[in-house]
């Protein structure tokens, strides 16, 4: 088969030396593996920003939605009500996973091009003192916007309330104070910013209030407070651990570091993103989300005013020429999407936009 790059927000292309360390088949019981996932927890900590003793970290097999599942099910007790704040598919998931697990809760729908607004958020917690967990997405991977964490979890925290963020497409693209901003649980995955491969989410949570969650899950196999009851001992995975992905990932930690940490990569991602709205305005074609709210993740952009041509034959297009894009999210207008994060450089950006230029003029 052809090889390409992926310009998608994850699975992500990851470099060679990443995909080597899948090659040894890692024996799960004993203390190097164990080791293995002790480290990777401790750096987890550290990218987070936090107090090892007031946080914790769980990771859990499966994929993103699997990590943000564990926490919502495991977490909101019987008498608890959560509100999510949803301006994305994302957002709409988290209600989707509070219906199928028969939470009590609210939804505050946005403009999928606007931000979350913290008065909003104020507002319902005013009315509804009932609420006692709020959850957000911080990059909205649907459009591309990143929503202002910061300024939600001052208006949450002010109100005593438990502040869960969806940060599945920034956590380690983009820097966040997890303690300084008082997120009590945040949700990634190993096949975005880290630069891993998929199989497993990991979650950065208030330990002391993931302990008071004990007894409360509606699943075993995503019980977010069993699950840290085993790893935290001694580094075990309650179930049957993906080894290869967790080899792949403690490596991926160590190439991020080489990179400079996450500043270093949040700097490359900001350049990529630039670059490639730069370039698609010289050819005509905009972002669907504002500069001033544009991530540096993913972009959704709108098709040029005429085209006769399918997402399909451009997809396939551009495919055959070493790249592979998304398809548009957004329900309201008629998009495509690319990614730029994973091992992309300003390269990349160039070959692509070469490539689409090609393609808008045969077509
Ligand atoms: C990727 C992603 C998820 C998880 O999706 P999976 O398909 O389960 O990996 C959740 N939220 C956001 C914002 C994402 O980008």
């Amino acid at each position: 088969m052809k090889n390409y790059k992926l310009l998608t927000p994850g699975p992500l292309t990851t470099t060679d030396t990443v995909k080597e360390e899948m090659l040894f088949d890692h024996c799960t019981w004993d203390d190097d593996y164990k080791k293995i996932t002790q480290q990777i927890r401790e750096e987890l900590l550290d990218l987070a920003h936090v107090d090892h003793e007031i946080y914790t970290v769980v990771l859990m097999q499966g994929s993103g939605t699997f990590g943000v599942e564990s926490v919502l099910s495991s977490v909101i007790g019987e008498d608890d009500k959560l509100l999510i704040a949803a301006n994305g598919a994302y957002g709409e998931r988290m209600e989707d996973i509070a219906r199928h697990n028969q939470l009590s809760y609210t939804a505050y729908h946005e403009h999928y091009d606007r931000m979350p607004s913290a008065g909003k958020i104020e507002e319902y917690l005013r009315e509804d003192p009932s609420i006692t967990h709020v959850a957000m997405v911080h990059s909205e991977t649907t459009s591309g916007i990143l929503n202002d964490i910061a300024s939600v979890a001052e208006v949450v925290k002010r109100a005593g309330k438990i502040f869960i963020v969806d940060a599945m497409s920034s956590f380690g693209g983009v820097d966040i104070e997890v303690q300084k901003l008082g997120i009590d649980y945040l949700v990634s995955s190993a096949n975005k910013c880290i630069q891993g491969v998929p199989g497993f989410s990991f979650i950065i949570c208030n330990r002391a209030d993931l302990i008071a969650s004990a007894g409360k899950a509606r699943s075993l196999s995503l019980d977010l407070y069993d699950q840290w009851k085993t790893m935290h001992v001694d580094g075990k995975w309650r179930f049957t651990s993906p080894t290869h992905v967790v080899l792949a990932f403690a490596q991926a930690l160590r190439e991020l570091k080489k990179e400079g940490g996450i500043p270093a990569r949040e700097k490359r991602y900001r350049e990529n993103n630039q670059l490639l709205i730069e370039k698609m305005e010289e050819l005509g074609i905009r972002p669907y989300i504002d500069a001033a709210h544009q991530g540096p993740i993913i972009t959704t952009f709108f098709y040029p005013d005429r085209h006769d041509f399918s997402f399909q034959e451009m997809y396939d297009y551009i495919k055959e020429r070493g790249y592979a894009i998304y398809p548009g999210k957004v329900t309201q207008a008629d998009t495509f999407r690319i990614g730029n994060i994973g091992e992309v450089y300003q390269e990349d950006i160039l070959k692509l936009a070469d490539i689409l230029k090609e393609f808008f003029a045969e077509h």
